[in-house]
């Protein structure tokens, strides 16, 4: 199918964008990144956006900068950018095995870091990196700057903290000190089809036991999330199979698992201990 008609505004500047946005978002104006998932959406006439605000030609947008704290990843940056390090470090290294997990490589070629936040799908494996390195997203819109914690961020499937006249103008990572051990894992169906369940850890080592754990997980729940009961079953621990398994089944335990036609929740429960568990031995590897 064909989508709906509607009239494309293509901005140069980050100002005109969010001052069309402004005017067009009342009326089911919506902002056009890579258009990876909202082209086949309105393909499909799941969506009829009556105006599309296209940020792709706003200068600036597709820098990525690090200011030796922060990685600072713009609107318009492509998954594509991540297949190499973007920054010296476990964070470049930790994006780049990230990246390959994301769709096919024409999708990551056009689909942007920025896009995959603010479409916010439960499975994204970006928005599982934002929600476990506790990210900030900076939202600009005719009223100014807000900055937005990863924590309150994201709102449900498919649901963020953005108003509608808000453009996710970049997102700040904060860098991971040198050292840092991280491990990604996830379970899909077909390689390139979204994760029913991702784990993303990071940890330091001190004095031989594991310090700083974050435990991410994402697919499971409406949105992702760090989970506590499985970085508290990891911190002081050595990095070994009783705390990873303790760690898995903690966070087992703690995630409201969704159910779908293809899944019950004690499937997806018994696929988070998996891939937390092989995310931990990844880490450890
Ligand atoms: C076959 C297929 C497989 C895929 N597999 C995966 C996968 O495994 N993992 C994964 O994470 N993704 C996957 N995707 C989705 C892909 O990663 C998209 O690129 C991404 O979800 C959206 O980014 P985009 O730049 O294409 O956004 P768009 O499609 O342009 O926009 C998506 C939504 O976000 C809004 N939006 C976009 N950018 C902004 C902004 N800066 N500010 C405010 N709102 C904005 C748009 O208005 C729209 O509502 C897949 C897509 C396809 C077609």
């Amino acid at each position: 199918m064909k989508p709906a008609a509607f009239v494309r505004h293509v901005p140069k500047t980050l100002d005109e964008a969010v001052r069309i946005l402004a005017e067009v978002a009342p009326m089911d104006g919506r902002v056009l990144a890579g258009g990876q998932s909202l082209v086949p959406i309105m393909a499909f006439r799941l969506a009829k956006p009556a105006y599309l605000v296209d940020i792709n030609e706003v200068a600036g947008l597709d820098r990525i900068t690090s200011d030796g704290t922060t990685l600072n990843i713009g609107a318009c940056v492509r998954h594509a950018a991540f297949h190499k390090p973007v920054v010296d470090g476990p964070l470049g290294a930790l994006l780049a095995a990230v990246v390959r997990h994301i769709a096919h490589y024409p999708i990551r070629m056009r689909g942007t870091f920025c896009g995959s936040l603010a479409h916010a799908d439960p499975a994204s494996e970006w928005c599982l990196v934002a929600a476990t390195l506790d990210a900030a997203m900076i939202a600009v819109s005719t009223r100014g700057e807000r900055r937005i914690a990863a924590k309150d961020f994201f709102a449900g499937i498919m649901s963020t903290a953005l108003a509608e006249d808000e453009l996710l103008a970049r997102v700040e990572i904060p860098l991971l000190p040198a050292g840092t051990k991280f491990g990604f894992n996830e379970f899909s169906r077909r390689a390139g089809d979204f994760a029913m369940s991702a784990g993303l850890v990071t940890y330091r080592l001190e004095g031989g036991k594991i310090a700083g754990a974050r435990v991410g997980v994402g697919g499971a729940e409406p949105h992702p999330r760090r989970i506590p009961e499985a970085e508290s079953a990891l911190d002081g621990k050595a990095p070994a199979d009783g705390a990873f398994r303790a760690a898995a089944e903690a966070a087992a335990n703690a995630v409201e698992a969704m159910e779908d036609h293809q899944t019950t929740a004690e499937y997806r429960r018994d696929l988070v201990r998996a891939v937390v568990r092989r995310a931990l031995e990844h880490a450890s590897a």
